[in-house]
């Protein structure tokens, strides 16, 4: 008898534990570009192109290793799921008895191969994915008991388990989190390395003619594809981000400058998230570059956070939390989102930045995803489903399970606070003082109401005290409420009209 491994297409690695013990004598690998997963969002066309030309490049690893794969390129026809493909493939090979699968990264899809495995009468063995660093039920354990599931607690066991940055049972250094030191600005003079770029192949080019074809109406340019697409160049891209970025990743990790999209970033997002990169080897590189005196502390410590830290508790949140995290608005959030999301063609010079650079490079960094483009949104007070479709299609490192919990948790505070202490909200100030955005605006970052004034700055108040009644017992914000009610009428009158008009032209 023989399984049938079905590998999506974000587990592009070899030792992923659907194909643990394949037996390449009887077992067979399904890989499948599928047009209904390629079109239910509006995905960017370098985030399809890059994950076509990947899951290519690992098929054709996996044919020189000799694994019998079946691998269906994508055609323009929604009859064709996982579903009819697994049938077509039983009824060819009758010794098929399981279907074996490492767990898909998000909620609908582990239900949908539950579904086919019970239409179709066989056995399912959903493993764990073995590419994270906590399991889901280790994860669990932390949080039970628990009244807030604060990131920073979660980090320190996982340095512990690791090994990370300790000396024995302490940190190095003496301090867990040294962001205090990470929220500088760089000078006119400072250098940014350019952006690794990996040349096409043959394989990528004719991926980008298809994607050029058959996704036209879909987001994004696809000029200057320069993605890694198999794991060797990924690990190319890690050594040059240790190389050339680490060792001010730290510093710089919070600013933004205007036309340097990638800045000290490492950009590994995409890899990590499709199984390129393991997370455990970009951890140990730079914990190495930082025992080798070849990068700082903060910013190796920073950068293992992110990964050891925050990428592992947000999985963590999305299966703890899920299938009803889905559905929360905490904050009653009804707005449509603005059709400029899609243009990037608003006088607000920080949005028009970051909404451009996203529509050229399928990227953004974090800060412009939290403090730019989350903070106006959550301002403005759009509907989570349109604000967790527009994250969802825009970046090419974007699947639910990540995708989710940022946006539900971290930008729009739709979970009540299960991810942020507070909601991330700020007026113009925060955006000045970490880009230099606001010097090119057609609004005044330092006028606070009318119609030069930075929109940032009223449509914060007006959050405030339109969501008063929710937030104000919240200890890390009421020093908030205080400064508000210190404020006239007159000036409430005019931050509630300066508000509504700028909505209502929105
Ligand atoms: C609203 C919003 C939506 C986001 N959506 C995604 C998404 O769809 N996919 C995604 O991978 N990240 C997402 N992030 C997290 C973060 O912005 C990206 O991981 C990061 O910008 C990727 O660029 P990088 O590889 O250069 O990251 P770096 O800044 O170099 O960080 C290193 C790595 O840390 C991890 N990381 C850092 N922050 C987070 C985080 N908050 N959650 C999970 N992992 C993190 C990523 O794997 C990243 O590659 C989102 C953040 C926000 C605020
Ligand atoms: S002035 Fe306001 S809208 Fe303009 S760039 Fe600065 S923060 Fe953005």
């Amino acid at each position: 008898m023989s399984k049938l491994v079905i590998v999506l297409g974000d587990q592009l690695n070899k030792n992923i534990s659907s194909l643990s013990d394949f037996n390449k004598e009887s077992d067979q690998v399904l890989m499948a570009e599928i047009y209904q997963e390629a079109k239910y969002a509006n995905h960017h066309k370098k985030k399809i192109a890059f994950l076509f030309s990947a899951m290519r490049h690992f098929n054709n690893e996996l044919l020189e290793d000799e694994f019998p794969v079946y691998y269906h390129c994508y055609q323009n026809d929604d009859s064709i799921s996982f579903e009819s493909l697994i049938k077509e493939l039983i009824s060819f090979n009758k010794n098929i008895n399981q279907l074996v699968i490492t767990k898909p990264g998000e909620y609908r899809l582990v239900e949908e191969f539950k579904d086919i495995s019970s239409r179709l009468k066989i056995s399912l063995d959903i493993r764990q994915d073995n590419r994270f660093l906590s399991t889901e039920n280790e994860f669990f354990n932390w949080a039970s008991n628990r009244k807030e599931l604060r990131m920073e607690f979660f980090y320190r066991e996982m340095r512990k388990k690791y090994d990370v940055l300790m000396d024995k049972d302490h940190p190095i250094g003496g301090k867990w989190n040294y962001d205090s030191e990470n929220r500088k600005f760089p000078s006119k003079k400072q250098d940014f390395p350019n952006v690794f770029k990996i040349s096409s192949d043959p394989v990528t080019m004719d991926v980008l003619s298809l994607v050029e074809q058959e996704f036209p109406e879909h987001f994004g340019s696809l000029d200057n594809f320069h993605f890694a697409t198999t794991r060797s160049e990924a690990l190319l891209i890690l050594d040059d981000f240790i190389e050339n970025r680490l060792d001010n990743f730290g510093d710089f990790q919070d600013a933004m400058v205007e036309n340097e999209p990638w800045m000290f970033h490492s950009h590994i997002s995409f890899y990590l998230n499709s199984g390129l990169l393991l997370p455990l080897e970009c951890i140990q590189k730079a914990e190495k570059a930082y025992f080798e005196k070849k990068c700082s502390l903060n910013s190796v410590e920073g950068f293992i956070r992110q990964i050891l830290g925050w990428r592992e508790y947000i999985r963590g949140i999305y299966w703890l939390k899920m299938p009803d995290y889905k559905n929360l608005n905490y904050l009653i959030a009804k707005r449509a989102l603005p059709s400029f999301f899609w243009s990037g063609d608003t006088k607000l010079n920080c949005l028009h930045h970051c909404i451009d650079e996203t529509y050229q490079n399928a990227y953004a960094h974090h800060i412009q995803r939290l403090m730019v483009l989350g903070n106006f949104l959550l301002l403005c007070g759009v509907n989570p489903d349109e604000v967790n479709h527009w994250y969802l299609s825009v970046y090419a490192d974007a699947y639910e399970w990540v995708e989710m919990p940022n946006v539900t948790g971290m930008i729009l505070y739709a979970d009540g606070g299960v991810v942020a202490s507070k909601p991330y909200a700020s007026g113009g100030s925060y955006i000045n003082k970490m880009s230099n955005y606001c010097s090119n605006c057609s609004y005044q970052v330092n006028e606070k109401n009318g119609d030069s004034a930075c929109p940032f700055n009223y449509l914060f108040w007006d959050f405030l005290a339109r969501n008063k009644d929710k937030l104000e017992s919240n200890n890390r914000i009421s020093m908030m409420y205080r400064t508000y009610e210190k404020m006239s009428d007159d000036k409430k009158k005019l931050i509630t009209e300066d508000a509504k008009k700028f909505l209502n032209s929105l």
